[in-house]
C-alpha cells in the first residue's frame, strides 16, 4: 500500500468505496472505476507537484505572467495517458467529453478540488470548462473547430469577460460594454475586471458578453457573447488583480480595457441578444463543480487538522490536541458539515443529470450558498488548530481560505441566491396559510361531533382547592 494513500487506520479505502450510498445507484461501473484513478492520481502525482508548479512560476511579476510551468504539462501528458481527460462534459448533452453523467463527474470534481494542479491537468479547469460548454452547446462549427477543439486538447485556455468594474454586475443586466455592428465587423468598447485565466500566456479566447441593443424593451434581450482573440488590437490588460494579496498566476484575474476592437461578425455566438440565454446555460452546472471542489477543498482542511492533532511534538498543557475535548468536537462537526454539504451537492447533481440546469434552479442555489459557508468554516478550525504556522504559507490553509472565501462572491454573490430562494419559497407561503386554516376548520368540526372544545380553549374552575369543570 502507497503511503500516499493511506486514509483509514487500516491502509485505504478507495474513493469508490466511499461514494454515499444514495449516489451509489446512479454510478456507472466505469465511472467507479474512473473515480478510483482520479483520486490515485490527485493523491499521489498531483498533490506532491503542486509545489513544485508553485516554484516553476517564478518570482517577478513578469516571470509569473508569462510561465507555462513545465510540470503541468508532464501532468497532462500523465492525465491522457490515464484517460482522465474532459471528464467534466456531461454525456447527455455533448459527445465530446468523456461519457460521464454530472453525478459522476461532481464525485471526480471532489478529488481535483484537493489539488492546485489537478483541475488543469485532467482539461477540467474553470473557466475553460464553461467556455467549452458554451461552445460546444451554443457555437457554430467554424466556431468550435476554431476554438473547441485546440481547448478540449488542452492546447490553450480561454477566459470569460462579464463584470466590469463601473457597475454592479451580480445583476448582469447592468453590463455596459458596447459590441456595435460596423459593416461586416462588430466593434467592441469597454471594461472588464475579474477576467480570470487572462494572466496565462496560453489564454488565446475570450467570450465576452456585451450589449448589442442596449434599448431593447426587454432588458434581457440586450445582450449578446462574442468571441475575441486575445491579441486583437485596442485591447490592454491593465493590471492583476490580487485575492488576498495572492495573485493567483500565471492564470490570473485580468482587467482589460477595450477601445474600439474589431472582430468579425462570424464570431458572434449563437445570435444577437442570446447573451442572457448563454450565461444561464453556462452557470448552472460550472457551480455544482466549483461545489464539488470545495468539497473536497474541505475534506482537505480535515485531513491536515487530524494530522496537526494527532502531532506527538505539539503537546500544549501536557496533551496532544486530539485529547483536548473541544478539538475532537470540532472534528466531528467538521465530519457532519462535509457529509451533508456532499449529499447536497450530488442531489443537484442528480437533478440536474435528470432534467437540465434550469430544472435544478433551486438545488444549485442551495449548494451555491451552503457550500463555500461549510467550506470556509472547516478550514477555518483546521488553520486554528495549526495556530501560527495555519496563517503563513507552511500549510495549504492559508490560500484554500482565501480561494474558499472567493466562492461566496464568484459566479453571484450569496445575497443573489439568497435572494431568489427565498422569493421561491416564499410564494408558497398562501398555500400554506390556506391549507393551516383549512385544517383548524376541520379540527372545529371533528371536536364539535365530539361533542367537545379543544384542549387549550378550557378553562379550569380551581375553588378551594376543589376542580370543577365549567
Ligand atoms: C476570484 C474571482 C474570480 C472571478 N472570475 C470572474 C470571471 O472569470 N469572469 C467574470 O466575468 N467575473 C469574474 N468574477 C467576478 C464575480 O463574478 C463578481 O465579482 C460577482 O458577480 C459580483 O459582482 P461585483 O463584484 O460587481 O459586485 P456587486 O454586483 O457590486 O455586488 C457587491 C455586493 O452587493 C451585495 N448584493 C448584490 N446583489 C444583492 C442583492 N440582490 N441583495 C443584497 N445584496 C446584494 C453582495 O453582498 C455583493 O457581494 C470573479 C470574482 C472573483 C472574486
Amino acid at each position: 500500500m502507497s503511503e500516499l494513500l493511506q486514509n483509514s487506520q487500516n491502509g485505504h479505502l478507495p474513493a469508490s468505496a466511499r461514494v454515499p450510498a444514495i449516489a451509489r445507484p446512479f454510478v456507472s461501473e466505469r465511472a467507479m472505476k474512473t473515480l478510483d484513478l482520479v483520486e490515485k492520481f490527485v493523491e499521489e502525482e498531483c498533490i506532491p507537484a503542486d509545489a513544485v508548479f508553485a516554484s516553476q512560476i517564478g518570482e517577478t511579476t513578469e516571470q509569473r505572467f508569462t510561465s507555462h510551468p513545465p510540470i503541468m504539462e508532464e501532468l497532462k501528458a500523465k492525465a491522457k495517458k490515464l484517460g482522465l481527460w474532459n471528464m467534466f462534459l456531461p454525456k447527455n448533452h455533448f459527445k465530446e467529453g468523456a461519457g460521464f453523467s454530472n453525478l459522476e463527474y461532481g464525485l471526480m470534481a471532489e478529488y481535483l478540488g484537493k489539488s492546485r494542479t489537478a483541475s488543469e491537468a485532467t482539461n477540467c479547469a474553470a473557466p475553460d470548462t464553461g467556455n467549452m460548454e458554451v461552445l460546444a452547446k451554443y457555437g457554430n462549427e467554424a466556431q468550435k473547430r476554431k476554438w473547441l477543439d485546440p481547448l478540449l486538447n488542452g492546447e490553450i485556455r480561454s477566459a470569460f469577460l462579464m463584470t466590469e468594474p463601473q457597475v454592479a454586475s451580480s445583476d448582469a443586466t447592468n453590463i455596459e460594454m458596447k459590441i456595435e455592428r460596423n459593416g461586416s465587423d462588430y466593434v467592441l468598447n469597454g471594461s472588464k475586471w475579474w477576467s480570470s485565466g487572462s494572466g496565462d500566456p496560453r489564454c488565446k479566447i475570450y467570450l465576452v458578453l456585451g450589449k448589442t441593443d442596449p434599448k431593447n424593451q426587454d432588458k434581457y434581450k440586450q445582450q449578446s457573447v462574442i468571441l475575441v482573440p486575445h491579441d486583437a488590437p485596442g485591447i490592454t490588460i491593465h493590471r492583476m488583480l490580487s485575492v488576498f494579496g495572492y495573485d493567483d498566476a500565471p492564470h490570473g484575474h485580468g482587467h482589460i480595457s477595450f477601445n474600439n476592437v474589431r472582430v468579425p461578425a462570424s464570431n458572434m455566438v449563437l445570435g444577437e441578444g442570446r447573451g442572457f440565454e448563454i450565461i444561464q446555460g453556462r452557470l448552472g452546472p460550472g457551480r455544482i463543480h466549483h461545489a464539488m471542489r470545495s468539497v473536497g477543498a474541505a475534506e482537505k482542511a480535515l485531513e491536515w487538522f487530524l494530522a496537526r492533532i494527532n502531532d506527538p511534538k505539539k503537546t500544549p498543557f501536557g496533551e496532544q490536541l486530539h485529547k483536548h475535548g473541544i478539538m475532537i468536537e470540532r472534528v466531528a462537526h467538521s465530519r457532519i458539515e462535509i457529509d451533508a454539504a456532499r449529499l447536497a451537492v450530488l442531489n443537484a447533481a442528480i437533478k440536474i443529470d435528470e432534467s437540465n440546469a434550469k430544472g435544478a434552479l433551486k438545488e444549485i442555489a442551495e449548494v451555491k450558498v451552503l457550500v463555500p459557508a461549510m467550506n470556509l468554516t472547516v478550514i477555518d478550525r483546521a488553520i486554528q488548530a495549526y495556530g501560527g504556522a495555519g496563517v503563513c504559507q507552511d500549510t495549504p490553509l492559508a490560500y484554500m481560505y482565501a480561494l474558499g472565501r472567493t466562492m461566496r462572491i464568484v459566479d453571484g454573490p450569496d445575497e443573489v441566491h439568497l435572494l431568489q430562494l427565498g422569493k421561491n419559497e416564499n410564494k408558497r407561503g398562501p398555500a400554506h396559510k390556506a391549507r393551516i386554516e383549512a385544517q383548524q376548520k376541520k379540527t372545529e368540526e371533528l371536536l364539535a361531533k365530539h361533542g367537545m372544545k379543544k384542549a387549550d380553549t378550557l378553562q379550569l374552575n380551581r375553588v378551594n382547592g376543589k376542580v370543577s369543570k365549567l
